[in-house]
């Protein structure tokens, strides 16, 4: 994601906080994790951030993709909060994303610390980027997996 791409999905991000409170239209308060709780009523609501966050705690870890489908947040967003390190991979997990550089696996971040250190050495830049390699890596190609169980669950609703 070049800078300006970042700008374009920090502004896309602001656009989709929560300010005023849906029940009652008091104000709201941020109060960790991408929630908010209304000063006046004590309802709660999410940004993207948020949103992704509950559905990684309810569903467990999932493909971008995926998580896109489920919560509506733009596909973008989601890589930046990866990358940025707001959000992490469990260990374990069937999807990682790629160090930018070498394509290994990562938890969060961008780059490998081996690619980090070859890339910038002494930059503040890319040490800030650097992710965490999973200690171990599943081979699994079923990408959809769970959003399968997504979907059937939703269907189930209608
Ligand atoms: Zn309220
Ligand atoms: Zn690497």
């Amino acid at each position: 994601m070049s800078c300006k791409e970042e700008k374009i999905v920090q502004k896309m991000f602001m656009e989709n906080v929560p300010i005023c409170c849906e029940v009652c239209g008091g104000k709201l308060k941020h109060i960790g994790d991408g929630i908010y709780k209304c000063q006046n009523c004590e309802h709660k609501e999410l940004d993207d951030f948020g949103k992704v966050k509950a559905f990684l705690r309810d569903n467990g870890m999932a493909a971008a993709y995926d998580i896109h489908l489920a919560t509506g947040v733009a596909m973008q967003e989601i890589e930046f909060f990866l990358k940025e390190g707001r959000l992490e991979i469990p260990e374990g997990s069937k999807f990682y994303i790629k160090c930018e550089k070498c394509g290994c696996a990562l938890r969060y971040g961008r780059y490998c610390n081996d690619c980090a250190l070859q890339l910038k050495l002494g930059l503040m830049d890319a040490f800030e980027s650097i992710g965490e390699k999973p200690k171990y890596t599943l081979n699994v190609k079923d990408k959809k997996g769970k959003m399968y169980t997504y979907e059937d669950e939703n269907k189930k609703d209608q």
